[in-house]
């Protein structure tokens, strides 16, 4: 089996989920009459502080429908340049929202506060109408980083004295909230809307959650259903998203010691460069220009001693942690690149 460091996506899930999934009671939850489904809502509703949840097929599925719920055609979202919604999710909210992007470029997926007031815009006959800012926690390609909760204080105090709604794409809110040592709630209550995914590193095999206050959650129920995400006997997956939701997010903790560790020991390497110090979930980014070769050859080496990554540039890699990753994998990866850049060395 290669050590799969590609992505959390990648896990599978676990005994008990597979039992649960088995035993589901199970309705149409297009008629509402899924228990298991009912139950998860709740489950995350109570789990995020929000009024009520939407089980979604995927994490763009709930963005997207998040988008839809939030505006209006001929919108303006503000969001961070390379977020996931902006970036990741085939324009949809150009084509699917009809909304215009108002991109911000952030530093560690903060986009500065002056930069967001300055983005709002006036009521004026020529201008879209700003609709919604779009937060990432933690931030997926500036390497799961987290946004601090005084960062978001501000950015909700600011979207309350402009009254426009503020979403969060916690695609990884549990690695945030894990990260930080908090309660989720204390980071969704600066929010008015979250996305979270139960298919990444909580292991479920799909589907994710939408947030919300309860009219909004009425309105995102529809637009599911307009993009084919009402489902029938939905808790046959639901039923993993429970046991995800109960059992998993506190072992989230080992794939950030992981990351931790994998990074500082990659740092001690000639010819990456890494911040280790950055590395604050179960994300790592690291450059190997220094080792004279490309993301592609490296990666290529990677898998010739069976790990797999993922390129994040021409010159960047990225290593994800999650639950099939072991402290030995972490030994043998470090020992891989070693390896690798050991070789290019006698090339350079
Ligand atoms: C994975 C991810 C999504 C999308 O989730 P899918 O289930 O893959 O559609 C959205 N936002 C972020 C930050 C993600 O990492």
């Amino acid at each position: 089996m290669p050590i799969d460091l590609r992505s959390d996506t990648v896990t599978t899930p676990t005994e008990k989920m597979r039992d649960a999934i088995r035993d589901a009671a199970v309705g149409d939850d297009v008629y509402g009459e899924d228990p298991t489904i009912n139950h998860l809502e709740q489950l995350a509703a109570e789990i995020v502080g929000k009024e009520a949840a939407l089980f979604v097929t995927s994490g763009t599925q709930g963005n997207q429908v998040a988008v839809l719920s939030h505006t209006q055609r001929g919108d303006e979202v503000i969001l961070e340049e390379y977020s996931h919604i902006f970036g990741y999710e085939t324009a949809g909210l150009s084509t699917i929202a009809g909304v215009q992007a108002r991109t911000i470029k952030g530093v560690n997926g903060q986009m500065p506060i002056p930069d967001i007031v300055a983005a709002i815009r006036e009521d004026d006959i020529h201008c879209p109408k700003t609709a919604l800012i779009c937060l990432e926690n933690t931030h997926g390609d500036s390497g799961g980083r987290i946004l601090p909760l005084n960062y978001m204080e501000e950015v909700y105090e600011i979207s309350r004295q402009h009254q426009i709604p503020v979403h969060l794409d916690g695609a990884r809110l549990f690695n945030a909230a894990v990260g930080l040592g908090v309660d989720p709630k204390e980071i969704t209550k600066l929010v008015d809307t979250v996305q979270f995914c139960l298919s990444k590193g909580l292991s479920a095999p799909m589907g994710s959650i939408l947030a919300g206050p309860k009219n909004f959650i009425e309105k995102a129920r529809k637009w599911r259903k307009m993009l084919g995400g009402g489902m029938r006997q939905a808790g046959i997956a639901g039923a993993a998203g429970i046991v995800a939701l109960e059992e998993m997010v506190g072992r989230l903790e080992e794939d950030h010691v992981h990351a931790k560790k994998l990074a500082q020991r990659l740092a001690l390497i000639e010819g990456i460069d890494i911040d280790a110090e950055g590395v604050e979930t179960n994300i790592i980014m690291f450059s190997i220009e220094g080792l004279g070769m490309d993301s592609e050859e490296f990666i290529e080496k990677l898998n010739e001693h069976q790990i797999l990554a993922n390129s994040a540039g021409p010159y960047r890699i990225r290593f994800v942690t999650h639950r099939g990753i072991t402290k030995e994998d972490i030994g043998t990866a470090v020992e891989v690149v070693n390896r690798i850049a050991a070789g290019a060395k006698t090339r350079l």
